[in-house]
């Protein structure tokens, strides 16, 4: 029988992507989501994607009782990718405790009852936010957290530090946290992306709405900052590649091959690319002239940060592959799909 894995948040962005690879691995899936940002449709679209509908549960992972009862009930489980919280930055600068209760108490929940039902292996969505600006770039994963700029950020600084205690008090846990960089992109199938509620923050869901015509032009936050061309430098990840960083982590804890009970990675491609070059990339991929203004600094904003890759690299034996422009093309047949554009 294959190994069955607990995906939280699989209906969201980076969820649903990684359920897809896990399957196309030949693991069988199990989702919990209560679809506060994603909708049910999600998994038909994987089931169509994979040709096997993961099974799908919808309740609160911030309800410690029904995590347990949810573990109690599902005894073969051997491990669990842990995606499930609030992602919205802004809205956690003015809803802190809505963060912190959610994002934090699903973690404690979930370990909680990994440990009283014996399930052994995590991997954690983490994020780059815990760098913060770095003084030095690329950053490694030696490059020291600085406080977050958000309460979402802290959320995962907060939770990266629970895991780590958590293995070092039970030997019997191994754990291993995913440091994204900036995930974009879509299936190639275009029958899973992203869908951001209301106005997009994210710059490439924000490009793609604009090319579909529902945006009348990208606003670029800045082009006064301390790089070549003066626009933010980040490491754009595709979603799909970002996806099989978590099934060979999974492996890696399956198969007993990690170096210590807590380990984390960088998941980036290595490549700052500028704001600028990222708006040309996306009319050069798509053929789609993009209407742009160069507006004001967006507040909290950092000027640049890229991935130094190596140990994932080596320790994973995972890299980024997908081109940039054929990254940029899926997230811009996605938004045609669900636009209904031909
Ligand atoms: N950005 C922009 N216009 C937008 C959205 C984002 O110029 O409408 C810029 C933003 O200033 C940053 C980059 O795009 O330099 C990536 O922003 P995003 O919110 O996607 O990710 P972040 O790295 O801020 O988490």
């Amino acid at each position: 029988m294959a190994n069955l894995i607990l995906v939280t948040g699989g209906t969201g962005f980076i969820g649903s992507h990684t359920v897809v690879e896990l399957q196309q691995a030949g693991y069988d899936v199990i989702i919990v989501d209560n679809l506060s940002n994603s909708k049910i449709e999600v998994v038909d679209n994987i089931a169509k994607i994979t040709g096997k509908r993961p099974e799908f549960e919808n309740f609160d992972l911030s309800n410690r009782a029904d995590v347990l009862n949810f573990f109690l009930r599902h005894k073969d489980i051997k491990a669990v990718i842990h995606f499930a919280a609030f992602k919205a930055v802004g809205e956690s600068v003015n809803k802190p405790l809505e963060y912190y209760r959610n994002n934090v108490n699903s973690l404690m929940n979930i370990l909680e009852a990994m440990k009283f039902t014996g399930v052994h292996n995590l991997v954690f969505s983490s994020s780059c936010t815990v760098y913060g600006q770095p003084e030095k770039l690329p950053v490694t994963e030696a490059t020291p957290r600085l406080p977050a700029e958000s309460p979402y950020g802290n959320t995962k600084a907060v939770n990266e530090d629970i895991i780590r205690d958590f293995c070092h008090a039970n030997a019997d846990i191994n754990g291993i946290a995913l440091r994204y960089f900036n995930p974009i992109g879509a299936h190639p199938s275009a029958l899973i992306g992203e869908s951001p509620v209301g106005v997009p923050n994210n710059l490439v869901p924000y490009i793609t709405q604009t090319a579909a015509g529902l945006r009348k032009e990208l606003s670029i936050f800045g082009n006064d900052y301390n790089t070549p061309d003066g626009t933010p430098i980040r490491d754009y990840i595709n979603v799909v590649d970002l996806s099989k960083a978590h099934v060979v982590a999974i492996a890696r804890l399956l198969n007993g091959k990690n170096k210590s009970n807590y380990e984390y990675f960088n998941i980036g491609t290595g490549k700052g690319l500028s704001v600028m070059e990222l708006v040309n990339a996306f009319m050069k991929a798509t053929g789609v002239n993009l209407p742009y203004k160069i507006v004001a600094r967006r507040a909290g904003d950092i000027e640049q940060i890229y991935a130094d890759t190596t140990l994932a690299n080596n320790e994973l034996g995972w890299k980024a592959e997908v081109p940039i422009e054929d990254t940029l093309a899926s997230a811009w047949n996605w938004e045609k799909h669900v636009r209904g554009i031909k």
